[in-house]
């Protein structure tokens, strides 16, 4: 049965249920599981052919250890994953854009964006553990784009959460902001703060350190440290290798890469024995996961905007994850490695774990211009749009498919392209085409509150909001 620790642990080993209701680990540590569960060849011919609710059951069945009863599972699967939240039958469905090479589409889910095929399960799973045990959550996160709507739509329809969502006012596209303020439910509440997205975060931080007010209004997250999030995201590379290789043939993947909470789902489906060969690390110019591949340093620098906002970032904190691994569970080594990386804002590691890491993973970094030119070339090759973040992917996958050419290559395609409409214009010269749902929400009314940036009034306004 599997159990899970801390990167930083090992300690006391926890259960599935009590590793999602954290979310982060109390050392400040991720959680793993004690081991990975195997999908052996005769489950993986068994696959073919089943649905995407079926396959995700298959996957998440081991990873939840017992502790939620089989049907409810199913149940739950089937809820998540139907017609009514997702608007392809095929949910990821693939794309043949080369001879070899196919985009997988990742952003048929309510908001458009990879991060609801995890999120909208982890909403629906986390209300049935709070009706089951009688409590209910509050649940408090920054975003400065995909991430809170992805949220909002996970936890709107839940009957034991309330939301709350800060963006900074005025500095989140005028989509993105409206995919939030749009949704009318009594348990969505969104912030726009006056200030910045890190002002936002600063906030988020200090209310999860109030124990007080953590206790008083049950506080929680759902960010992509959550492990249900990685779980839920091993379920469509399954889905890739098993329609392309028939789980015999080995795959390779294009991601691009933010968090690193996609790319690690990559790696936890190699490891749980999916025939998966190269997992390419793609990043924009914010390229500090390309540059620790290189050279072995991981090294903190200032961020720089781009087109492709989502993977702008300056640390991958699921990066941890794998370091663990990599380190072979040498939780101790990790920690010191940690502390000292939060401190000197860089680290390095030896010559004989970067051997390693390097057949782990492969890494490429894309500038802007060539975002565009990849999009383009995407465009008048294929007649396929794709947004920027894909872009990046895709530009990634060209390097590997030159070394590598007999393995199959899926470029995840993590959003919308109508969610970038300024770049799509900028490439291609032409509008995305608007899927209706997204047109919608530019004429529905907005619901927001705008706050100072003053962490008592954000506090107090949670207080006094709350379905207590
Ligand atoms: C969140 C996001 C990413 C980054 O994914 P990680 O799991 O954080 O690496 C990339 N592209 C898009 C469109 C996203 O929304």
């Amino acid at each position: 049965m599997v159990q899970y620790v801390s990167t930083r642990g090992p300690g006391p080993t926890h259960n599935f249920l009590d590793v999602m209701m954290a979310g982060m680990a109390p050392d400040g540590g991720l959680y793993l599981p004690t081991e990975w569960p195997a999908l052996n060849p005769s489950l993986l011919d068994h696959m073919a052919g089943l649905s995407y609710p079926e396959i995700a059951f298959h996957v998440i069945r081991p990873f939840v250890g017992g502790t939620i009863p089989d049907d409810v599972l199913i149940q739950i699967l089937s809820e998540t994953y139907t017609p009514d939240h997702f608007d392809h039958t095929a949910y990821t469905p693939l794309q043949q854009v080369e001879p070899n090479a196919w985009v997988m589409e990742l952003f048929h889910g309510p908001t458009y964006s990879f991060k609801d095929y995890a999120l909208q399960f982890l909403g629906r799973l986390f209300d049935y553990v709070l009706e089951q045990r009688g409590q209910r959550i509050t649940i408090v996160g920054a975003t400065s784009g995909d991430t809170g709507s992805a949220a909002i739509e996970a936890c709107r329809n839940c009957r034991n959460i309330d939301i709350f969502i800060l963006h900074p006012k005025d500095r989140t596209s005028e989509i993105q902001r409206r995919q939030m303020t749009t949704v009318s439910a009594p348990n969505v509440f969104n912030i726009a703060l006056e200030g910045t997205f890190d002002d936002c975060q600063g906030i988020v931080k200090e209310l999860f350190a109030d124990q007080a007010f953590r206790d008083d209004v049950r506080l929680s997250a759902v960010n992509s440290i959550n492990w249900v999030r990685i779980m839920a995201q091993i379920v469509y590379y399954a889905v890739a290798c098993v329609a392309l290789g028939a789980g015999r043939r080995a795959v390779s993947f294009a991601v691009p890469t933010g968090n690193f909470g996609n790319v690690y789902a990559g790696y936890a489906a190699r490891r749980m024995g999916l025939p998966i060969r190269n997992l390419v690390v793609a990043s924009n110019r914010n390229d500090i996961l390309t540059r620790f591949f290189e050279t072995g340093d991981m090294k903190i620098e200032g961020v720089m905007p781009s087109l492709s906002p989502s993977m702008d970032i300056q640390v991958s904190s699921n990066f941890e994850r794998y370091l663990c691994d990599l380190m072979n569970r040498d939780h101790q080594g990790l920690s010191s490695l940690m502390n000292s990386f939060k401190t000197q804002k860089a680290f390095r590691l030896p010559e004989e774990l970067m051997n390693r890491a390097r057949q782990d993973f492969h890494s490429y970094r894309c500038s802007d211009e060539d975002t565009l030119a990849m999009m383009k070339r995407c465009h008048d090759a294929t007649g396929i749009v794709i947004d920027p973040h894909t872009a990046i992917g895709f530009h990634a996958a060209q390097f590997e498919l030159e070394k590598d050419p007999a393995t199959p290559m899926v470029m995840l395609a993590c959003a919308h392209p109508a969610k970038f409409p300024d770049a799509v214009r900028r490439a291609i010269g032409i509008d995305p085409v608007m899927p209706e749902k997204l047109a919608r929400v530019k004429t529905r009314a907005e619901q927001l509150i705008v706050l100072p940036n003053d962490l008592d009034k954000v506090r107090n306004y949670i207080r006094r909001t709350r379905n207590a």
